[in-house]
């Protein structure tokens, strides 16, 4: 359980330091930061971390599903619901296929479990390397140039 909630607070900090990197240098995005600042966490991760042998993705992914249990839409009131759809996050829910995919897109073997811990739908899960990549290609032109150190293969 340590090793989950080190992982998490890792991926908490990684999607943080997304956001200090977006505001400190003006960084270009288009589109939600929120989602932006976890695109950055994902690529971080699985280029700088998880190959060392820290995992962070999945204990995230964990994190996330823990906080959709106390926000189930399906039961949700319409203040609640308003409260939800007006936040600047996406959806915990879809924080966590979105995490999934990413990870299945960046390596299919270490991604896999965290696909098949969320249910990640086969249609969604087909798309998830081209996603992956568009995604990589897009945080190494936005953000490469404010790291000093260099990916490694994830
Ligand atoms: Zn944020």
């Amino acid at each position: 359980m340590s090793q989950t909630i080190n992982g998490a607070l890792w991926g908490i900090f990684f999607h943080e330091l997304g956001h200090a990197i977006i505001g400190v240098n003006r960084v270009p995005i288009t589109g939600r930061e929120e989602d932006v600042a976890d695109q950055f966490a994902l690529y971080f991760s699985t280029h700088f971390i998880e190959s060392q042998g820290t995992p962070v993705v999945q204990p995230t992914i964990w994190l996330f599903t823990q906080m959709a249990k106390g926000h189930d839409i399906a039961s949700a009131d319409q203040d609640t619901l308003k409260r939800l759809m007006s936040n600047e996050h996406s959806l915990d829910q879809q924080r966590v296929y979105n995490l999934a995919c990413w990870a299945l897109g960046a390596n299919a073997s270490r991604g896999y479990a965290s696909a098949q811990y969320v249910g990640l739908p086969q249609d969604r899960a087909s798309r998830c390397s081209s996603e992956f990549d568009t995604l990589d290609r897009g945080v190494r032109k936005q953000f490469q140039k404010y790291l000093k150190i260099k990916p490694q293969q994830s």
